[in-house]
């Protein structure tokens, strides 16, 4: 049995009485135990955020700035431990939970440069008659309070995500991470207690979406909602919000598009990584892949040969490349999601098996209808569509023709092509040789229609947790 855990409220570790325990989602081990907050612990963390709202504020840019650096100084001490919690609690791969840790400290680097750096601009008053004689300035103003929800696919970056704009910004912050997936959040507490930041600046509480989630969104201390998750919790934020801000980092079913001259190799390579990272939990993973019929059966023969080698392994196993899926009731989804498009007529090339009641097969489907769930809903596990097109262009329709927007990726050395791409792909980001999958943490990232409101990436969050002052001084 793994370590116990505690609540982190107003600079504090506390318990509740009431304890959960998260498991090893390959094994089913307990890993660790944390208390769930009750609606007490709850208020006390709303109320420590909400009186920390000044400190933040006032913190200079050069303290906010070293303790961002403090964090990611901590993040690297302590990297294996961390990525060791990343692939138990959330069952992500050795190397994709390395990968996730040492991502996390670039972040809050990246974080430490904007806060030096964040700054507004004079405006020339008298380029208006009526503003002779007057000197203007705006700046930014931290928001006040926010509220940070985040998902169970990447329990240090998406938190990471949150908190270190929330720093480099001034605004103090309470945060729900994932139920399944809270303790690399705690590490992370740790870490932040230690590069000192100011007592209320951060509190991590534990429990129910449904009711603690759901308090912080509608309770009126925080100034700003910043959550990643899905499409249906993300709606019943925005309905529920009033008018605070609202950032919705929401998922995708993210389509590829494979042209006929192109280096097919580096294609091949970038889609099956993009495709069954993390056993495909990731909302920028390779669902659709449209391929030019002149390189379609060649692709599709090297892909699934490609597939079958896949280790399916638990996530410690350092040669794992696909873990376990985040629950049971996940593999019993994508197996019915699976067996529906097969009873459809879609034919599989590879998996579409339950390796157990926690891992599914790396699978991949060809003859599905874009109507099908696996091609038109965000299927969030090891399974990809390849279909055949006729051009680049009818790839390029069918890549659009999605209610989400987050990221696409094509494949062409047709620069051409590739603009067409740019224009036509309703996306917060188009990959040009590359997978949907690609993200740097520096780089806006967010989604248009049912993927998301507002944009992360260090600065543009940060943006999203400021507001704009302006000033004017009669002289
Ligand atoms: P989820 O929406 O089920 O849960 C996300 C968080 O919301 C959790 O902390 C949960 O406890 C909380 N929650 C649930 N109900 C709530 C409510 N009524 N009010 C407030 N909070 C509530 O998502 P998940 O299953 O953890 O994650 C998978 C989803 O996240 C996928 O759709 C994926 O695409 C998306 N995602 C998006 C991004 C992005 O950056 N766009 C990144 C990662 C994951």
């Amino acid at each position: 049995m793994g370590r116990d855990f505690h609540l982190f409220v107003d600079g504090q570790w506390i318990e509740t009485g009431q304890w959960d325990e998260v498991k090893d989602k390959w094994s089913g081990e307990v890993v660790g135990r944390l208390p769930v907050a009750d609606e007490a612990t709850v208020e006390r963390a709303l109320e420590a955020g909400h009186n920390a709202t000044n400190t933040m504020a006032e913190l200079p840019a050069h303290q906010r700035a070293s303790i961002l650096e403090a964090i990611a100084d901590g993040l690297q001490q302590r990297e294996e431990e961390i990525a060791t919690m990343i692939a138990l609690e959330a069952g992500k791969s050795w190397k994709y939970a390395l990968g996730e840790a040492s991502r996390a400290r670039e972040t809050f680097i990246f974080a430490a440069g904007i806060a030096r750096t964040l700054h507004g601009e004079t405006v020339p008053m008298d380029a208006s008659s009526a503003g002779e004689g007057r000197f203007g300035f705006w700046y930014r103003e931290p928001v006040g309070l926010v509220a940070a929800i985040t998902p169970f696919n990447f329990p240090l970056n998406l938190v990471a995500h949150k908190v270190a704009p929330a720093i480099a910004a001034g605004c103090p912050l309470v945060l729900k991470p994932a139920g399944t997936t809270p303790l690399t959040a705690l590490l992370l507490a740790e870490i932040v207690k230690n590069a000192g930041l100011p007592k209320g600046g951060l509190n991590v509480i534990h429990g129910s979406g449904r009711t603690i989630g759901a308090k912080l969104v509608t309770d009126p201390r925080p100034r700003k909602i910043t959550f990643t998750g899905s499409r249906e919790v993300g709606t019943w934020i925005k309905q529920h919000s009033d008018l605070k801000r609202v950032t919705l980092e929401l998922g995708n079913n993210s389509a590829v598009v494979v042209d006929k001259d192109t280096d097919l190799e580096l294609a091949l390579e970038r889609c099956l990584m993009g495709a069954f990272a993390n056993s495909g939990q990731v909302c920028i993973s390779v669902q659709r892949i449209y391929l030019h019929e002149e390189i379609a059966a060649t692709f599709t023969e090297r892909f699934v040969t490609a597939t079958k080698t896949l280790r399916v392994d638990h996530p410690l196993v350092k040669e794992s490349d696909i873990g376990p899926l985040i629950s049971p009731a996940d593999v019993d989804r994508t197996h019915d999601w699976v067996q529906e498009a097969v009873a459809g007529g879609a034919t599989l090339l590879a998996g579409g098996q339950k390796l157990s009641d926690r891992a599914y097969a790396p699978t991949v489907l060809t003859n599905t209808t874009p109507a099908m769930k696996v091609s038109c809903d965000e299927v969030f596990a090891p399974v990809v569509v390849l279909e055949t097109v006729p051009s680049f262009e009818d790839g390029l329709r069918l890549a659009d023709d999605t209610d989400f927007g987050l990221q696409a990726g094509v494949f062409t050395s047709n620069l051409q092509r590739a603009f067409r791409a740019i224009r036509r792909i309703h996306a917060g980001g188009v990959m040009v040789n590359d997978v949907p999958t690609f993200r740097v943490d520096h780089m806006p990232y967010g989604g248009m229609r049912a993927s998301g409101i507002g944009r992360e990436g260090v600065r543009f969050a940060v943006d999203e947790m400021t507001e704009i002052k302006m000033v004017m001084i009669r002289e």
